[in-house]
């Protein structure tokens, strides 16, 4: 379809839609249902019964992923071609975007690995985007170095997911390393602090990453349910040798970042109780300066307002002019979402 592809030319941010199954509980329960997707047609119907009326909403999208469509297949269709990019040495993005409970972590880390190291059918797309720059590099060849930061955005404060907790160090020196964001002047973003490291397999990335996912989950079960409330980035850099000009390299340099946001229901949630008030502010922020940074990419506007929060600060050197970015928004199918779904579906529209 040449439309499509002039559009894609035109804005490089692509968005996706992809509704879960029911669960068990819901199944056995019976819930009823109010979204159909027709993944040929790329559509999503929400269904809405007002005052008797049934009253249907349809939403386009790039890209529509029905209860049924396997990992596998969204990443084939969706982030392979966006790694490729990458491995030709531009930065590009990968967002997860929806309610709590819709799919974003099953759809950027679903099960990381099987016992013998390969990719099990619930792998998502951060374990297959590792596995398809490895693959790629190995079977060119090539010469390369990988390093990898995983961290977590939180009340506009960065954490790493990466360091290691180490209990025999002395309450002082246990304080958090402070996380700085800076711009190195030609216009790349830096993250002091950030521990970077720099991996040589496939095992050593998934090892780092359940490392910082389980540090994800024990912050979680400390402060209840913060990861809903918290963004996680996974960066991965590779530097690529691509010849020797007398005594220079030339190297070529992609980043992808993979971003499982906090959960949408924290932008309208604002009518919050005392403690929580910065909180949600914080969370807030920075998704809705994500929405409007999007859209300002897709309506080319001469001011992108990429300094009004720690994320697009953070991601500015990945949105934007050559780069591309995905969004991924995820919704359930249960009437008992209905709002949220309509507010995400609303988002991601925007956004494109
Ligand atoms: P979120 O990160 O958006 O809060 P999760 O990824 O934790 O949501 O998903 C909530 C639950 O639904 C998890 O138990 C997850 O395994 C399951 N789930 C989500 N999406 C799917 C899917 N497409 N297929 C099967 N199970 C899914
Ligand atoms: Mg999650």
């Amino acid at each position: 379809n040449s439309n499509r592809q002039d559009r894609d030319k035109e804005t490089n941010v692509q968005v996706l839609l992809r509704c879960r199954p029911l669960s068990d509980d819901e199944q056995k329960s019976n819930v009823p249902k109010v979204i159909s997707c027709n993944e040929h047609k790329r559509e999503v119907t929400v269904m809405q019964n007002l005052a008797n009326k049934q009253v249907d909403r349809v939403f386009t999208f790039d890209k529509v992923f029905g209860p049924k469509a396997q990992q596998r297949s969204i990443y084939d269709q969706a982030i392979a071609p966006i790694v490729n990019e990458v491995l030709d040495g531009f930065n590009c993005t990968v967002f997860a975007y929806g309610q709590t409970g819709t799919g974003k972590t099953y759809t950027m880390e679903g099960g990381m690995r099987n016992k013998g190291g390969d990719l099990p059918a619930e792998a998502g797309v951060i374990p297959r985007a590792v596995r398809q720059i490895f693959d790629t590099l190995e079977a060119q060849n090539a010469d390369y170095s990988i390093k990898v930061t995983f961290s977590e955005l939180y009340n506009e404060e960065i954490t790493d997911l990466l360091t290691p907790e180490d209990n025999s160090r002395s309450s002082e020196d246990k304080q958090k390393k402070p996380i700085s964001l800076m711009e190195d002047g030609k216009g790349c973003v830096v993250v002091r602090g950030l521990e970077e490291e720099a991996v040589y397999t496939v095992n050593e990335i998934y090892a780092l990453l359940e490392r910082g996912a389980a540090k994800r989950r024990t912050a979680d079960t400390l402060l209840n349910k913060r990861s809903s409330r918290s963004h996680s980035i996974f960066s991965i850099t590779v530097h690529v040798k691509e010849a020797t000009l007398g005594d220079e390299e030339v190297i070529k340099c992609g980043k992808l970042n993979l971003v499982d946001l906090a959960g949408s229901e924290n932008i309208i949630r604002s009518g919050v109780r005392e403690g929580r008030a910065r909180e949600a502010g914080e969370i807030n922020k920075s998704l809705l300066t994500l929405g409007r940074v999007i859209n300002a990419l897709v309506e080319h506007s001469a001011h992108i307002p990429y300094r009004d929060s720690k994320l697009t600060r953070l991601l500015r050197d990945s949105l934007g002019g050559k780069t591309k970015t995905c969004i991924i928004a995820t919704i359930s199918p249960t009437a008992h979402c209905l709002e949220e779904t309509l507010s995400t579906l609303d988002y991601a529209c925007r956004a494109k």
